[in-house]
């Protein structure tokens, strides 16, 4: 049976048709509406679009913030206010004829990589998605780690810094206010103020600079864009180590719009999770690269409705490279 499998993001809207084995059938594109009939009437017709000629048996929706799993709907947004409170599922259903779930879109894009992508060899993942925020997911021996009220896994939102910039979510020094696309522009335009001769501070008087304007100038080897994006990377890095020492995985893997940038970002990331987690966790763990990107979240909410949320057959954890030692991993 086909499901489909629709990610909304805080500016887009991704929908798939996808088969029992993980292959996407047909997809749309949309961008997302910032008002709830908007929201309402672009996935219908998403829906409806995507699954012309197909025969489909339901649909998931993997959508930004706090899902509360029983009702089906998003109580708390902070990037996509508009999809707040609407009861999703009473809503679409009558409009597009099929049953409908929903997911938070990072716990689907967790589910997404276990089961196809970059972690499809582990038993034990998280997944950090950096977008115009950062969401995460937990697949904790085969399971998707939901917590009481499936609010889990919002490693986004960890404190990093106690006096940092205020994030989305209200609080201060959140990982997703040092790391996020929305976070290394804002750096980014201190910086270019900061080195007005430098080509970030050039672009900045021309015009307002965004997160992706630093990937695009650090691959043409602006040295200033490369600093922001060390930079980010490095409390990437730090936020990652807390979670490798708290969990124990086999692979974290880093998704998202940000990772265009990718490398740029990650070495600095992995040098910093060597430095500050514990062995033998530290020994274990591989940061690596989403490889479905932008797909995660469609293929894992697809994989997700078929109620695939657990795994029967366990997979072994690969042997260590290093011998696990006392001493830290380098950090003065
Ligand atoms: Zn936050």
């Amino acid at each position: 049976m086909n499901i489909i499998g629709v990610d909304v993001g805080a500016t887009k809207i991704a929908a798939g048709v996808v088969s029992p084995e993980g292959e996407v059938l047909s997809r749309v594109r949309y961008p997302t509406a910032n008002s709830r009939g908007g929201l309402l009437d672009t996935l219908t017709q998403a829906i409806s679009e995507v699954s012309h000629g197909f025969e489909v048996d339901g649909v998931c929706l993997g959508v930004p913030g706090l899902v509360l799993a029983q009702e089906n709907k998003v109580v708390f947004s902070p990037n996509l206010p508009a999809i707040e409170g609407i009861p999703l599922k009473g809503e679409l259903e009558p409009r597009i004829g099929l049953p409908v779930t929903v997911e938070n879109d990072n716990n689907a894009a967790a589910w997404g990589e276990f089961r196809f992508g970059a972690g499809s060899e582990a038993e034990n993942l998280l997944f950090v998605g950096l977008g115009t925020g950062i969401g995460g997911g937990i697949v904790m021996h085969g399971q998707l780690l939901r917590g009481a009220l499936g609010a889990a896994g919002e490693l986004g939102h960890v404190t990093v810094q106690a006096t940092g910039p205020r994030c989305a979510c209200g609080n201060r020094g959140c990982l997703e206010a040092f790391a996020s696309g929305t976070a290394i522009g804002r750096r980014a335009r201190e910086v270019a103020a900061e080195q007005p001769d430098s080509r970030l501070g050039q672009l900045a008087a021309e015009r307002e600079v965004y997160g992706e304007d630093v990937t695009n100038l650090a691959r043409e080897g602006d040295e200033t864009a490369l600093s922001v994006l060390e930079e980010a990377g490095r409390w990437l890095g730090i936020g990652l180590a807390g979670f490798v020492n708290t969990f124990n995985p086999e692979v974290v893997v880093v998704g998202g719009g940000v990772m265009e940038a990718g490398e740029l970002i990650l070495k600095a990331a992995r040098r910093e999770v060597h430095l500050r987690s514990r062995s033998p966790s530290r020994e274990l763990i591989e940061v690596k690269e989403a490889t479905l990107s932008p797909e995660s979240g469609v293929l894992g909410a697809a994989a997700l409705a078929r109620g695939s949320a657990l795994r029967s057959t366990p997979r072994p954890v690969k042997p260590l490279t290093h011998q696990p030692s006392r001493a830290s991993g380098g950090l003065r």
